[in-house]
C-alpha cells in the first residue's frame, strides 16, 4: 500500500497524490496511477455510459458492487446477484519482499469481501485470478490461497475457480466475489444521503499502512447488522477504500449533497497508527486519519437521531447537508476541506 500526499488541487475538488521518493518502488506505480488518477472520475462516467444496458441491471456501475436481476427483468421477481472485483498489485498494494503471500492472499480476498459489507450483501462465491511472476512457482503460490481459507471459512465463502498465468513482471492477484441480498434486508448504496443525515464510521482511521491494510477483518458482519437495525434509516453506505475524505466526497456526490465534518468528532476516531505516523503530533494524526487509505471500515449516513440497538459501534464524523465540503474546526469556525485520498 501506498502513502499518498497531496500533489495538485484540481478544479473538480479532486485532488492527485503521489507517494513519496522514499517509498521507492511504490513510488513508481504511485506517479504511473497519477495520469489515471486526473480523470478517474470521468473515466467511471464514460463506461457508465457506454456500457449495455441490459434490461436486469439494477445497479450499473458507480456503486461498491453492481447488481442484475436474474430474470432479465428489472423490478421482476427473481433473485437478484451482486458482483465486484478488486485487483491487488506487487508495489501499489502489497510489497512481495516484505509481506508473506499467505497475509496477501487473505488481503486480496478481505479487499473484495470489504465490498459486500459496503453493500450489506452476503458473499457466496469468488473467483481468484493470478498473473505471478516467472520466478514464484506453482507450489509457493498456494501460500495465496492457503491465506484466504480463514476469511473463507469465516464469511463462507467458496472459490470456485479463476484463472493462472505468467508473466515477467510482479505479482497481480484479482478476486471477483458474487453476493445476494440477505432476506429482507435491502442492498444498500452510497446514493441515499440526505441533508441533516448523520456521518458515522465504524472504527478508527489512519495509518493502516503498519499493518491493518493486512490484517483488517471485513465489516461483512457489522454491515448486515446494521442495516437489519437501522432498516431504511441507514441511508447510504460504503467502504473506506482510499481515505474517509476523498470516500465521503464520493458518498456525497451519489447522494447529491454535502457534509460538514466535525473536527472535535474526528479527533475521535484518530487511530494508534495514525498517532505513530505522525509522531504523537495530533493535527497530523487528524490528516492521517482523513486521507489515508485502506481502512476498510464503513461509512455510513443515518436519519439524524435513531438509536444504535445495533450492537456495532459506530463513531460520528459529521452532518450531511445541502452542498459543499466543509470542516468545522474545534473552535467553531468553519473552512473548505479539499477531499485528499488515494486515486487510482
Ligand atoms: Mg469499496
Amino acid at each position: 500500500m501506498c502513502k499518498t500526499e497531496l500533489l495538485n488541487p484540481e478544479p473538480s475538488g479532486i485532488h492527485h497524490y503521489i507517494t513519496p521518493p522514499a517509498l521507492g518502488k511504490c513510488a513508481l506505480k504511485a506517479v504511473q496511477s497519477r495520469c489515471m488518477a486526473k480523470n478517474e472520475l470521468e473515466f467511471v462516467e464514460w463506461l457508465r455510459r457506454c456500457g449495455r444496458q441490459a434490461p436486469g441491471v439494477e445497479l450499473p456501475i458507480g456503486d461498491d458492487m453492481g447488481q442484475v436481476r436474474l430474470s432479465g427483468e428489472k423490478n421482476a421477481a427473481g433473485s437478484r446477484l451482486l458482483l465486484t472485483s478488486d485487483m491487488l498489485l506487487d508495489g501499489v498494494h502489497f510489497d512481495t519482499s516484505k509481506h508473506r503471500l499467505s497475509e496477501i492472499g487473505r488481503k486480496a480476498l478481505a479487499c473484495s469481501l470489504s465490498d459486500c459489507a459496503a453493500m450489506a450483501v452476503r458473499p457466496v462465491a469468488a473467483l481468484v485470478s493470478l498473473a505471478l511472476p516467472f520466478g514464484l512457482d506453482l507450489e509457493k503460490a498456494k501460500e495465496i490461497y492457503i491465506g484466504m481459507s480463514e476469511l473463507e471459512d469465516r464469511f463462507k465463502v467458496t472459490i470456485l475457480g479463476g484463472d493462472t498465468n505468467r508473466w515477467k513482471n510482479p505479482l497481480v492477484i484479482d478476486v471477483a466475489i458474487a453476493a445476494e441480498p440477505y432476506p429482507g434486508i435491502e442492498p444498500r448504496t452510497r446514493a441515499g444521503g440526505r441533508p441533516g443525515d448523520e456521518v458515522y464510521v465504524t472504527g478508527k482511521l489512519g495509518g493502516s499502512i503498519l499493518g491493518k491494510h493486512l490484517s483488517f477483518v471485513p465489516r461483512v458482519e457489522e454491515a448486515r447488522r446494521l442495516a437489519e437495525c437501522l432498516g431504511d434509516k441507514l441511508r447510504a453506505m460504503m467502504d473506506i477504500s482510499d481515505g474517509l475524505s476523498l470516500d465521503l466526497w464520493r458518498m456525497c456526490q451519489a447522494s447529491g449533497v454535502g457534509v460538514i465534518i466535525d473536527e472535535s468528532k474526528l479527533g475521535t476516531v484518530v487511530s494508534d497508527d495514525a498517532m505513530r505516523m505522525a509522531f504523537g503530533d495530533s493535527d497530523a494524526a487528524l490528516q492521517h486519519a482523513l486521507s489515508d487509505g485502506e481502512d476498510f471500515e464503513l461509512l455510513l449516513a443515518v436519519a439524524p437521531g435513531v438509536e444504535n440497538a445495533s450492537g456495532v459501534t459506530l463513531y460520528r464524523v459529521g452532518t450531511l447537508c445541502e452542498h459543499g465540503f466543509q470542516m468545522q474546526r474545534s473552535d467553531g469556525t468553519i473552512c473548505d476541506l479539499p477531499p485528499k485520498g488515494y486515486v487510482h
